[in-house]
């Protein structure tokens, strides 16, 4: 037995599965691959060796592991007494730092999971229009809340028309709060605002679906959405929990100049500690207690050590040059990969937007149009699996999840690294390697 399988083995009889987060079971070795420390673009297994790491704490690690900047924001958070349930200039500095930069906030509160953020964001728009409805799209993520769990990655036969709940013990009438449709199709969304737009509180969506395999908005897909929701007078709201600032410090809405009531920030601007916002238009977050109705309280909201962390995330990602720097690279290496695929004759390609992307394998990949979930449900999950933990025998941490990503850490060593380990990881694959007993089918 190596250190990983002893401590599953007695982690298991603690924590279900052997983790504190489901998501953090590798089904490509159908257990947890447990990590010792980490360190800019890199983590340490439990026995030392050391990996590329491609996973970046689910999205939390853009600035890499532990950043100097980052770690010294910590630093004097501890010296100001790690304290969590009061408030000091330096929220009010990230907060102008964060409306300064995303184009729809004027306001803005912190909280701590993008879970619980989405969720008071939905709570916001229904306070705010009196309305019931939600919209939101199939295949598009926004954590585990009760208002939103609905089509996440849905089994062929559970998928849209069907509203399929995406766990389980949730009361059956939160379902009718929500209406799911199918992500870029313009046609449903038209039918849906016009015939019960006077009911819908919010439209939310991932204006980059990265949790269903980066699926981008087709042109003029979100300028639709923007019009009809003005036009219904329901709220627009991006959750970019996950797309937030990585292609820019203005996140998606700033690249696609498309500026929604509200969004959700999360993962990235916390430097790798927990830190979530909602925000938006002034006369929305108006609404929030005590100048509205709409209950925002929580004792660990922006904390001071994530405050401080957030504080330098900005501090780092403003300096001149750092996404020219961080997007140059996350270019080279999406098209060294696609490169490699097809030197080897392998059907697959990369398909990325800012510092994050995902893998394509088998037909799905050479289709020329990928608008939603469902047209992406054919991706090998399989091969997939086999190919993330084909990697780990060559040097590079690759989670079993929809979206990986480049943090500003990986210098251009680290993506020549990278690609020799993918490309010794294709050809294992195109050998029948490596044996894997994780759940061969499933995404997750
Ligand atoms: N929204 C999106 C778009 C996400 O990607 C995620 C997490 N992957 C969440 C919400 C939930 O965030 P958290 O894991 O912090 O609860």
């Amino acid at each position: 037995m190596n250190s990983n399988q002893q401590l599953w083995s007695t982690a298991s009889q603690l924590l279900p599965g052997g983790v504190c987060s489901s998501a953090r079971i590798n089904s490509g070795l159908g257990h947890p691959f447990y990590i010792s420390r980490a360190a800019g673009s890199k983590v340490y297994d439990l026995e030392g060796r050391e990996y590329i790491d491609l996973c970046l704490s689910f999205g939390a690690s853009l600035l890499g592991h532990a950043h100097p900047q980052v770690v010294e924001g910590i630093e004097q958070a501890v010296e100001m007494g790690i304290m969590c349930a009061y408030e000091n200039e330096w929220h009010t500095r990230l907060a102008e730092k964060i409306a300064e930069t995303v184009p729809c906030i004027d306001m803005l509160r912190f909280s701590m999971s993008g879970t619980e953020t989405t969720g008071y964001a939905i709570k916001l728009a229904r306070e705010y229009t009196g309305r019931t409805f939600v919209v939101k799209f199939e295949g598009h993520f926004h954590g585990f809340n009760d208002y939103l769990a609905y089509n996440y990655w849905p089994a062929r036969g559970d998928t849209w028309p069907q509203v399929t709940p995406a766990v389980q013990g949730m009361p059956d009438y939160l379902q009718d709060g929500v209406i799911v449709l199918p992500f870029n199709d313009f046609e449903r969304i038209e039918e849906t605002l016009s015939e019960r737009g006077h009911e819908i509180a919010a439209v939310i969506l991932e204006p980059v679906n990265y949790n269903s395999g980066t699926i981008l908005p087709q042109p003029g897909y979100l300028e639709l959405l923007r019009r009809l929701t003005t036009e219904q007078g329901a709220l627009l709201i991006f959750d970019e929990i996950l797309s937030g600032y990585r292609t820019g410090p203005g996140c998606i809405q700033g690249s696609y100049d498309i500026t929604p009531d509200l969004c959700t920030l999360g993962k990235a601007i916390g430097g790798g500690t927990p830190l979530s916002v909602f925000g938006g238009k002034r006369k929305a977050m108006e609404h929030v207690s005590p100048l509205g109705k709409a209950q925002h309280s929580g004792t660990f909201n922006g904390g001071l050590v994530a405050i401080m962390a957030a504080n330098a995330f900005y501090d780092v990602i403003l300096e001149e040059g750092y996404y020219d720097a961080l997007l140059g690279r996350c270019g080279r290496f999406y098209e060294g990969v696609n490169e490699i695929m097809v030197r080897l004759g392998f059907v697959g390609r990369v398909q990325g937007k800012g510092a994050r992307f995902s893998f394509l394998f088998g037909p799905v990949a050479e289709k020329t149009s990928i608008k939603n979930y469902q047209d992406l449900m054919d991706n090998e999950w399989g091969l997939l699996n086999r190919f993330y933990a084909a990697c780990l025998n060559h040097g590079v941490y690759v989670h079993t999840m929809l979206h990986h990503g480049l943090s500003s850490a990986h210098t251009d060593g680290d993506i020549a690294r990278t690609l020799e380990g993918i490309e010794a990881a294709l050809r294992e694959v195109m050998a029948g390697g490596p044996a894997t007993d994780g759940s061969a089918a499933a995404p997750f």
